[in-house]
């Protein structure tokens, strides 16, 4: 039985096509990097779902609500207790977005350099976090995850014989702390199960090392663990997703995800007073004071009402329900994705789709780049491309080459991801002819942002961009 969206449209917002000549010419200009690209040259932006989601009526109500009121505002009051109600948590600090919150916690817990920070996948922004305050991130996510055609209900887990492992050979004052992402961005959206941070608890008690949670995609994951994990079918999301944050100290949080809003951030400690103060005194001077860090009262307004919204289940089937169907349509056009399918979005298999383009020509930037001159829709690659470079300045080799295509919140129906999905079996069926690309320019962090590239069948005048591609 279909189960419809438990919303209607009130709004709507124009998009169109421009012609295949007018997309070539953008994306050649674009350096071949779909960040460059005019957002309205792009038809369908799959590019992320990060502060790209539809408020409700109740939220858009909500920013008339806001309190600018510089110290002690009414909003912050409203969302200090949401959180506080969601999550457990006592202490509650609003950041522009998830990377300040991170900014802001990290120099602190990480008191020496080279101390390691481990996690299942760490996201991009909070690995360059974790090396700008010295540490190193340690990525322990279960194997099955790096194998896209191995079906797993909690393929973001991390690997807790691994972490005991790494922990016991390691002196305590080595390691900075644990972080788990829920739901794990880089390993294609996939679930951390509850018995899995239970484990991560554990072993983490044994050792004394603090644990936090990257928590931007808590509800989608606590939709997972209702639908997967033995047990917990007759629980609601609410309680699963108290549950989830009991096992850690705290959380940083990315609110343009499940905070179903266009920006924010969250910074939450369970009950460790003195972090919090340490995390105060840091947020003033890099985010804001401490009630509104960054935000305006308007915006904490919105997130409060985005947090409720975020836990409801109707709101989790559809939104989850739509990415599954558009992995289906993929799946059944022969198009390799990763298995099963993820919480946010689709991860294109870009090693099985072009098995003979090497991962330093950058397999699933072509096939990004083949999809807008095709479709006009972007995704976006999270392959070796936005890896980079090891501390040797050596082009690193990721263990999968995905074309991720991300779903905004309430935003596209089913008819916009069908034709996506269509343009993909059209390019599947020519995959043959598309070649890789090289890099031309990039700058010495997050270099994906604004990179330029160009097809490496075209000639390389650049003479550093030859040395670039003879690693492998
Ligand atoms: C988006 C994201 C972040 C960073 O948050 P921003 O709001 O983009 O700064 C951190 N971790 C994960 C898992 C994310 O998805």
């Amino acid at each position: 039985m279909v189960r419809p969206e438990p919303y209607r449209i009130k709004m709507v917002e124009p998009i169109r096509l421009i012609s295949r000549e007018e997309r070539e010419r953008r994306i050649a200009e674009a350096g071949y990097n779909l960040f460059a690209l005019r957002a309205e040259d792009v038809f369908i932006d799959l590019l992320t779902d990060s502060g790209t989601g539809a408020m409700s009526d109740a939220q858009w109500a909500a920013l008339l609500r806001g309190d600018e009121s510089y110290a002690g505002s009414r909003s912050f009051s409203r969302l200090q207790e949401t959180v506080r109600e969601l999550t457990g948590y006592r202490y509650v600090l609003p950041t522009h977005q998830g990377r300040g919150a991170e900014h802001v916690l990290f120099p602190l817990l990480i008191t020496r350099p080279g101390q390691l920070v481990i996690g299942n996948l760490h996201f991009d922004t909070t690995r360059a976090h974790i090396q700008l305050a010295g540490g190193r991130p340690v990525d322990l996510v279960i194997p099955e995850a790096y194998d896209t055609t191995v079906d797993h209900p909690f393929k973001g887990n991390l690997d807790v014989d691994r972490l005991e492992a790494l922990l016991k050979s390691t002196p305590r004052d080595a390691v900075a702390f644990i972080l788990v992402t829920v739901t794990c961005n880089s390993a294609g959206g996939q679930p951390v199960s509850l018995a899995n941070l239970r484990a991560v608890r554990a072993v983490a008690d044994k050792y004394g090392v603090p644990v936090f949670l990257d928590a931007a995609r808590f509800a989608e994951n606590a939709y997972f663990i209702k639908m997967r994990e033995p047990g917990y079918a007759g629980r609601s999301i609410p309680s699963i997703v108290k549950e989830m944050f009991s096992y850690a100290d705290g959380l940083t949080m990315s609110a343009k995800k499940d905070g179903l809003v266009n920006i924010g951030g969250l910074l939450a400690l369970r009950d460790d007073e003195d972090l919090f103060r340490r995390c105060q005194a840091r947020l003033v001077p890099f985010e804001g004071f401490p009630t509104y860090g960054g935000l305006a009262g308007r915006d904490m307004e919105a997130l409060a009402e985005g947090l409720r919204e975020a836990v409801d289940e109707d709101h989790l089937a559809a939104r989850i329900g739509q990415v599954e169907r558009f992995g289906r349509w993929l799946e059944e056009a022969g198009v390799p994705v990763q298995r099963p399918i993820g919480g946010h979005a689709v991860y294109v298999d870009a090693k099985r789709f072009l098995p003979h383009v090497p991962p330093h020509q950058f397999p699933a930037q072509a096939l990004a780049v083949e999809l807008y001159r095709e479709a006009g829709v972007r995704g976006v690659e999270v392959g070796s491309f936005l890896l980079g470079r090891d501390e040797e300045g050596r082009q690193q080799t990721a263990p999968m080459e995905f074309l991720r295509l991300a779903v905004p919140r309430r935003t596209y129906t089913d008819n916009h991801l069908r034709y996506a999905a269509e343009a993909l079996e059209r390019i599947m069926a020519r995959r043959d002819a598309i070649g890789g690309f090289r890099i031309v320019y990039e700058p010495p962090v997050l270099r994906h942002f604004t990179a330029h590239l160009a097809p490496v069948s075209a000639g390389c005048p650049q003479p550093f961009a030859n040395e670039l591609l003879t690693e492998d």
